[in-house]
């Protein structure tokens, strides 16, 4: 017995000899796994990154039998299983290192995705010009790895594996100490799946303009900062939006909401500005879209203009200065 005990410590500690030093350093987030179902910014840049590997697909960021049957004849043309589901392996061969000069779709998975999930103001336009390098050299310090301007392997796997949100854009890592959730007690189905999030299709080829929080009707939504309510009116099926000017500038549009505010009061970082409303069509939520402030006008836009959101990228229905509403979700929630 006591000579086993020995011979298998010995075992171990020539294992523990011979096992390499792993680097110390944050974990690389993991390439995530879609298939036929599967929604969001992902699938937007799994679908440019088909488009730019010659598979003709359409880029809506639904997951269908197209982009599976696209997947599944790319895997079997790369000595993949095919099996239509994207995983690392696939990601792997999907790829293709950019940098500037690039002009292609990769350019465009690789810009919506800075665009839409870290909030980075780039186009959606497939030409890897100075706004999108310097996008990108920002994202890279921000995640520690080298800030070199160009995606290659390893920014892919962050730009594609990473959550977003608080961890990329600028415009919510400076609210996420100041502003609060807008919804009181936190929403109760995940907003990053089922298309609540932003950027997901919609019906005749529009573009999800906010993020839902859902909550049955009666619960209520909070100013995430102080300002002034500029407009009440009717949004969607009998539920009315408020839109306040916040005092940094910046405007939120809470909508599918019955307001407890009216035009020109104030409100404080906390205030109830009215509560979820179920609408004509029994959906219960608050749907929250948040803006610049940079541009004036309807922030419903109907017609395609030089005031109207990423143009050539996505139909958002929206004034240009739209932005990504996502980091919304990991404000401080009040209970
Ligand atoms: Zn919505």
């Amino acid at each position: 017995m006591k000579k086993r005990f020995s011979f298998i410590m010995t075992i171990l500690f020539l294992l523990i000899l011979v096992t390499p030093n792993q680097p110390v350093k944050a974990a690389t987030p993991s390439w995530p796994l879609l298939q036929n179902g599967s929604s969001g910014t992902n699938v937007y840049s799994l679908q440019y990154l088909l488009l730019n590997k010659g598979y003709s697909v359409s880029v809506d960021g639904m997951f269908g039998s197209g982009t599976e049957s696209a997947v599944k004849s790319f895997q079997s043309s790369n000595a993949l299983t095919a099996d239509g589901i994207v995983g690392a392996n696939t990601w792997s061969k999907l790829v293709v290192t950019i940098s500037n000069g690039s002009n292609n779709n990769a350019v465009k998975a690789a810009q919506y995705q800075l665009m839409n999930k870290y909030g980075y103001s780039v186009s959606v336009d497939g030409i890897f010009g100075s706004g999108t390098e310097s996008a990108v050299r920002s994202f890279q310090s921000k995640n520690g790895i080298a800030s070199d301007g160009i995606v290659g392997p390893t920014t892919w796997q962050y730009l594609i594996g990473g959550t977003g949100g608080s961890t990329g854009g600028s415009f919510w890592t400076s609210r996420q100490s100041s502003w609060i959730h807008p919804l009181k007690g936190g929403p109760t189905l995940d907003p990053t799946t089922g298309g609540r999030e932003f950027g997901v299709a919609r019906s005749s080829g529009r573009y999800h303009a906010g993020v839902d929080f859902t909550a049955e009707a009666g619960r209520q939504v909070l100013a995430m900062t102080s300002g002034q309510v500029i407009n009440i009116y009717e949004f969607y099926e009998g539920t009315k939006a408020v839109e306040v000017k916040n005092d940094d500038g910046t405007v939120a549009r809470y909508c599918e909401i019955s307001p407890w505010v009216s035009v020109g009061g104030r409100v404080s970082k906390g205030t109830v500005v009215g509560t979820v409303m179920r609408s004509n069509t029994g959906s219960q939520m608050l749907h929250l879209e948040v803006y610049m402030g940079t541009v004036s006008g309807a922030l419903t836009q109907t017609a395609n203009s030089s005031n109207y959101y990423y143009v050539s990228a996505a139909n958002y229905q929206r004034r240009a200065d739209l932005v990504n509403p996502m980091g919304a979700k990991d404000l401080s929630i009040i209970r």
